[in-house]
């Protein structure tokens, strides 16, 4: 789960980080206000969105007076934001900040994750952060370090003060440095995040560091212990799609083939997935209904695939384990009343009661006439590929 900068700067300033003040704000008036409230020579108006590289699309502003901050206020708040992070659809933007404007000397990137290629907690740092990082990191590497935390101890004094050294820090400034990445490290730990980021963390020109954004996403195994955290969730930055998948527990992941895919289990999904492409097509999801699929579930699971207008045909692949399959055809009977399946659905089921569930599948055949059954999974591979080239053409 991810979180507004707004609410991952209060995160960051309860755990002791020098944060400058900021204004959450919704319409171009209350920019106004806020700009005139700090009366700085200098805000940042700052579009609130669930994804970075806002400063290179333009929504970072730096503003100068009330009716600059009202402006770029306008323009943010009628525009959807798009960068590299964000995909060609962008993301909408109705939240914004206005903090005072901050005189940088020079900027950091301080950062922890979960790197998986080291299996353990790691605190990545770079003397030279800011809009430009992933370049950084890709053309230098050797500017960015890495430490790995004790999966019990966490970060070391001793492993902060190091880092704060070599990213250039001296005295007293090496001291705030090192104590700021122990509290980044502890805030991250309590609450079960997967990334923590300040970038740029600054030193500004009258010798002051102060972290000017933050970013934050969290474990969402972890968010049963978290409740102050999910109630920080803005669902309207997140995909419709991927909100009702959620609601309805099933495990939903949009792609950019045209055969959708219903299967119960990752596995299962996966592999379904494999043989798809090695029939000649793509997948236009996975979708993991997990193990025990209600008929509910599965009707919703029909929902959200045919939602998505690239599908073109809809491969069911279900092992009927701890979900019986006689359960399973009724709900796609069922689904297939409700909805009515424009394109073509091939089902293949195997497991408990797979006869029965047979039985009511070819009593439905006349009902639902674009659904076929196959008698394993190639055969279904190759009848819905099949089916959607015949779309197709
Ligand atoms: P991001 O692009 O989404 O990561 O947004 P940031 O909040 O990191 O802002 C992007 C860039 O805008 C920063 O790297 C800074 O260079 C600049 N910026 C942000 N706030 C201020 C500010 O208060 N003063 C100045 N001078 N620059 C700022
Ligand atoms: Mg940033």
């Amino acid at each position: 789960m991810k979180i507004h900068e707004y609410q991952a700067r209060q995160l960051l300033a309860d755990a002791g980080i020098p944060v400058p003040s900021a204004e959450v704000v919704r319409t171009p008036d209350e920019a106004a206000e806020a700009f005139k409230k700090f009366s700085q020579p200098m805000c940042v108006v700052k579009a609130q969105v669930y994804a970075g590289g806002r400063g290179k699309a333009g929504f970072v502003k730096l503003v100068k007076s009330a009716d600059e901050a009202r402006e770029a206020a306008k323009f943010m708040l009628t525009h959807r934001m798009t960068s590299y992070q964000t995909g060609p659809e962008g993301v909408p933007v109705s939240v914004l900040i206005v903090a005072p404007g901050v005189d940088i000397a020079q900027e950091f990137y301080l950062g922890i994750t979960v790197d998986r290629t080291r299996n353990t907690v790691t605190m990545i740092a770079s003397a030279e952060g800011g809009v430009e990082i992933e370049e950084v990191a890709k053309k230098s590497p050797e500017k960015v370090i890495k430490e790995p935390l004790h999966p019990l101890l966490g970060l070391q004094g001793y492993q902060a003060r190091e880092l704060a050294f070599k990213l250039g820090f001296k005295d007293k400034m090496a001291n705030q440095a090192a104590k700021l990445m122990m509290d980044v490290s502890k805030v991250f730990i309590k609450t079960d995040a997967s990334l923590a980021e300040i970038n740029p963390l600054v030193i500004t020109k009258d010798g002051k560091l102060l972290a000017i954004d933050a970013k934050f996403n969290f474990d969402d195994n972890a968010l049963f212990r978290h409740n102050d955290l999910v109630a920080m969730e803005d669902e309207t930055q997140e995909k419709p799609l991927d909100v009702r998948a959620k609601k309805a527990s099933l495990n939903y992941i949009a792609l950019d083939g045209n055969i959708g895919c219903l299967v119960n289990g990752a596995g299962l999904a996966m592999a379904t997935m494999d043989i798809i492409k090695l029939h000649g097509a793509e997948p236009a999801n996975f979708l993991d209904v997990g193990g025990s699929v209600t008929p509910e579930g599965a009707v919703e699971a029909f929902n959200i695939i045919l939602s998505d207008p690239k599908v073109k045909g809809i491969l069911v692949n279900i092992f009927g384990g701890i979900a019986k399959c006689d359960v399973i055809a009724d709900a796609l009977v069922k689904a297939g009343r409700q909805i009515g399946f424009k394109v073509p659905v091939v089902v293949r089921l195997e497991g408990t009661n797979v006869e029965k569930a047979r039985e009511i599948l070819s009593g439905a055949k006349s009902e639902l006439p674009t659904l076929q059954t196959a008698s394993d999974l190639t055969d279904a591979a190759k009848k819905v590929v099949a089916a959607v080239g015949r779309v197709a053409a």
